[in-house]
This record gives structure tokens, sequence and C-alpha cells, in this order.
């Protein structure tokens, strides 16, 4: 779907926009929505328009993007979408998407090269099949390879600075740079790294054997159904842990597990997801953060921070 503006003079900003993002995207040969609802890119469903959502058909398909949208000084803004809340007027100028780019190869060495649209259970997924071990940490994390080594995803059995070998990038100029993990400072939740779009990421793993990877693999997801609220959407957990405590365990403790605003729920279940009952905006999480937080401030005096990452338009 083409989103036009009107020609009349009045509106002389926003056509002068519309040319900028359709220069963008011209000769591009993958996916291009004009006025694309970040809802239905988002884990947690919530999220107004992009100007422009592009899958791009692969990786030279990155690189040419990259370039029109840095000659057309239009921002770029690359989504998995899992630990996003996107705020109800939406993302302006370009957001891309990588779910095109899903090849995983494996190289000498016990080395998997991963294109950065790769989903972690698929990665997970191909890694059983050839014994290999070393990602079974994070298993039940539904992000992308990329968005993983950007946020150094985590859990309490290992995190993505644990495997990275190197990530290839497409820098905003348009060139292609291969950075080894040496290179990247990792810290909690976050990764130091060149700007651009991550359209690959080498793993180191190991051989392992099979049947035991399984057994991680299936006993880590079991925990998950168990202690987390996975039948609604979400964003994963939404505050960071404060030093040698967990954001669950306070916020439970302050008592606010259950407390809502609109659909907006802080999950019964875990009390560090807040859980989208169903049209939930927003706004409304936002608030609800605010309220967590300002109760949490009152009562211990921890500033939550947070993990789930707030972009775009209020
Ligand atoms: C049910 C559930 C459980 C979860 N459990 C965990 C967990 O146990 N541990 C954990 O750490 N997280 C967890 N998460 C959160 C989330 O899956 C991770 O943070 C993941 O790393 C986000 O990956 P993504 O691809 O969705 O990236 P996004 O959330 O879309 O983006 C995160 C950041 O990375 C950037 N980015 C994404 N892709 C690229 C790219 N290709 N190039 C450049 N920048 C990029 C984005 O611009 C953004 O700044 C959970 C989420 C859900 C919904």
């Amino acid at each position: 779907m083409t989103h036009r503006v009107q020609t009349d003079g009045t509106n002389a900003g926003p056509l002068r926009t519309q040319r900028r993002l359709e220069s963008a995207v011209t000769g591009i040969r993958g996916v291009v929505r004009f006025n694309a609802p970040l809802k239905e890119y988002t884990s947690f469903h919530i999220g107004g328009p992009a100007d422009v959502l592009v899958e791009p058909a692969d990786v030279e398909d990155v690189v040419r993007l990259a370039t029109q949208t840095r000659e057309q000084k239009l921002p770029i803004f690359v989504l998995g979408g899992t630990n996003l809340l996107v705020r109800d007027k939406g993302i302006r100028g370009v957001v891309v998407s990588l779910a095109k780019l899903r090849a995983i190869k494996e190289e000498p060495g016990s080395v998997l090269y991963a294109e950065g649209g790769v989903g972690m259970p698929t990665l997970i997924g191909y890694a059983i099949r050839r014994s290999l071990s070393g990602l079974e940490w994070a298993s039940g994390i539904p992000g992308t390879v990329a968005g993983c080594v950007v946020m150094n995803a985590g859990t309490r059995l290992g995190e993505m600075k644990d495997s990275v070998k190197a990530v290839r990038i497409v820098s905003p100029k348009g060139a292609l740079i291969d950075c080894p993990a040496e290179a990247i400072e990792f810290r909690y939740r976050r990764a130091m790294l060149p700007s651009g779009v991550m359209v690959g990421v080498w793993l180191q793993l190991r051989q392992g054997v099979r049947s035991d990877i399984e057994k991680v693999v299936k006993d880590y997801l079991h925990y998950r159904r168990e202690t987390q609220p996975l039948a609604l959407p979400s964003a994963g957990c939404v505050f960071k842990n404060p030093l040698n405590d967990s954001a669950g365990r306070v916020v439970e403790a302050a008592g606010l597990k259950g407390t809502s605003v609109g659909d907006a729920l802080v999950s019964t279940k875990h009390a560090n997801f807040i859980v989208n009952q169903g049209h939930a905006s927003a706004a409304d999480v936002l608030l609800l953060i605010k309220k967590v937080r300002a109760r949490i401030a009152q009562q211990t005096g921890i500033k939550l921070e947070l993990e789930l990452k707030v972009v775009g338009e209020a």
C-alpha cells in the first residue's frame, strides 16, 4: 500500500518527506510497505506506523537501502520487535526488518554464521541438529540473532557475549564491516557496536552431545513456561535487574503484580513482565511503568532502569 500526500501547496513539507522516503526505497527488491502498522511487527502487538517498513531481500538490498536513506538524510531503525515498546505515533523515516535474511551456514571449527534476521529459536534448532553446544542458555528468547547481540541478551545460564565471534555490519555509508568480538564492548543488556545494520553474526560454539544439549533446552523451555506469561503479548522483562537483586522480586515484593492501566497489566505470573491483554496502547504501558517505578522508588529507594527499549513518537 502506498501512502501519498496531497499535492496542494499547503502540504509541501509532507510531500517532500514522502518523495525522500520514496527515493530511499527506490530499486529495493524486498518488501516495501508505506505507513506500516508496527503493532504487526512487535511481540507486544503495540505501536503506531512506520513511515516506511522495508524487508530487504538480501545484504545487497540492505546496502542499497542504507546508502539511499543516508542520501535522503532520513533516519533508519532496525527491528526484530521483541524488546521494543513502539510509541503510539510510530517511527519516522525508514524501519527495517531483516525477516528475509534467514540463512545459516556451518563453518569449520564449530562456527555458525547466521544472517541477522535468523530467530534465536531457529538457530538453536539448527545447532541441536549439528550437536553444537553453546546457545542452550538462549532457549525461549524470541529475538533475532542480531537483536540479541545488540542487546547482549542473556539468561541466568549465559549471555550473548559468550558465543559471539564476530559480526557483519552494513555501515550508514553502505560499507560492509566485519567486526571481531574483541572490538565489541559488551555490558549488561547492551553492546557498544559500530552504527549500522547488523546483517550477520559468527558464533563460536563447541561440539557436544545432541541428547545433552536437547535436555538443557527442553528443561529451560519448561522452566520458562512455568514461570513466564507466554500466552499473552509482551516484550519480555521490562526492567533491568538492580545490583544483586531481581527486578521481578522487587516489583512483586511491592505488591504490584496485577496492577493495570487500560489493557496493560503487570503479570500475575512474573512481576517483571507487562502483558498486553488486548488493546493496550504504548501510553498505557508507559503510564504503568511510571507507576511501578514511582512506587518502587518510594518504598525501597531503588531506581529501576528499563531493559525494554522505548522508541518512536508519542
Ligand atoms: C517472551 C519473551 C521472553 C524474553 N526473554 C528474554 C531473556 O530471557 N533474555 C533477554 O535478554 N531478552 C529476552 N527477551 C527480549 C528480547 O527477545 C531480546 O532483548 C532480544 O535480544 C531482542 O531481539 P530483537 O531482534 O527482537 O531486537 P529488538 O527488540 O527489535 O531491538 C533491540 C535493539 O536492537 C536493535 N537491533 C535489532 N536488530 C538489529 C540489527 N539487525 N542491526 C542493528 N540493530 C539492531 C534495535 O534497533 C534495538 O535498538 C524476551 C522477550 C520476550 C517477548
